[in-house]
């Protein structure tokens, strides 16, 4: 993969994470300096507030526009905050950078379309600002690494991630799915970019906050933005979501940051005892599927041979069944057993099917 290294900004050392928190949207004047006031108390440093909202259906409160960038330098005079916005194209950068901005971030329904993310990108040409990029809606690591690209081409080299979960149809606990699994093989592509967490998209509801602020501090993120208002039951945006300054407070106050490096050397004997002992599993299970997978060919062959489908979809289910209620017995979740078969099952059949068309 062709990355520079990134710049370690905006975390450089402090050892906090990071944090970024205001409101969704800036609705006026007042309510931005309201909130700002509460979030320095809390010791934030950058503000973020929606200009323009890019949201889902016409005719819903779409942003103040430029006349609340007004506003944001009033929060900058009084309060020394830096101030982050979200822009969608090459008119929002000038704007913003025009009126003294000091970060930007480009939105998830930014980050899918490869051409606004040029737009921007042209338009930041050597202008060495920093630039939080949201991953896409859609659970698609490709296309969150390519807007870093193309920023980092445009000369940008202070990026992070913001992760903010992905859309799903499926009903599910959160607004957007969090899959994890993507933000950290992120991470192992671009170890030197730092990753955030928005637990407020993630979540779409306070009520989850500081679970998964918890969670992304547990997996080694380097902050978090956190959508933050001061009376959020008549906010005009996000409302269920965004948190009051003190109950930030309070989340943060209780956040358990954990050491990333372990330093006691009985703790590091213990561990690598134990890393050891997984790294034999690991070992087993591939030789396990690799015998399983044999098999599979072998009876692949045989089904080619006899001319029958590849598909036994009876079979397949009670596959699945049975093994979900075995997973239950043993404390494996019916959600991972589930995602473990499917994936070996359609693996098995990518194998068959080559088999058949040979
Ligand atoms: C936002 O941060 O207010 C926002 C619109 O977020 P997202 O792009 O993650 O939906
Ligand atoms: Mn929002």
């Amino acid at each position: 993969m062709n990355i520079t290294k990134i710049d370690k900004w905006p975390i450089e050392n402090t050892g906090r994470p990071l944090l970024v928190a205001g409101p969704c949207s800036a609705e006026s004047e007042e309510q931005l300096l309201e909130i700002a006031k509460g979030l320095k108390e809390i010791g934030v440093e950058i503000f973020r507030a929606g200009v323009w909202k890019p949201r889902t259906r016409p005719n819903s409160f779409e942003g103040m526009g430029e006349k609340a960038l007004v506003w944001l330098q009033k929060v900058k005079e009084q309060f020394g905050m830096k101030l982050a916005v979200e822009v969608a194209n090459a008119k929002h950068v000038e704007m913003a950078l025009n009126a003294g901005v000091d970060m930007l971030w480009i939105g998830a329904r930014t980050t899918v379309n490869p051409f606004a993310v040029q737009e921007i990108s042209d338009a930041l040409e050597s202008r060495d600002i920093p630039v939080f990029v949201k991953n896409p809606i859609n659970p698609d690591l490709e296309l969150w690494i390519g807007a870093i690209e193309r920023l980092q081409k445009a000369g940008i080299t202070k990026i992070a991630a913001i992760h903010r979960g992905f859309s799903s149809y499926r009903k599910i606990r959160y607004r957007n799915e969090p899959q994890w699994q993507i933000p950290i093989e992120l991470k192992r592509r671009i170890p030197d970019l730092p990753l955030i967490v928005d637990p407020s998209h993630i979540s779409g509801d306070v009520a989850f906050i500081q679970e998964i602020i918890q969670k992304a501090m547990d997996l080694n993120y380097d902050g978090m933005i956190v959508e933050s208002h001061n009376n959020p039951a008549v906010a005009l945006s996000d409302a269920k979501q965004q948190v009051t300054p003190d109950a930030l407070g309070t989340i943060m106050s209780e956040l358990i940051l954990r050491s990333r490096e372990h330093n006691s050397e009985n703790l590091n004997d213990n561990l690598s005892e134990l890393r050891d002992m997984i790294d034999d599993f690991d070992e087993q299970l591939l030789d396990l599927l690799e015998n399983r997978m044999q098999i599979a060919k072998t009876i692949g062959q045989y089904k080619k041979e006899n001319n029958i489908t590849v598909l036994q979809n009876k079979r397949w289910d009670q596959i699945l069944q049975k093994n979900i209620n075995r997973g239950k017995t043993k404390g494996l979740s019916e959600h991972f057993i589930s995602t473990v078969f499917k994936a070996i099952h359609q693996e098995s059949i990518n194998n068959q099917e080559n088999i058949m068309n040979d």
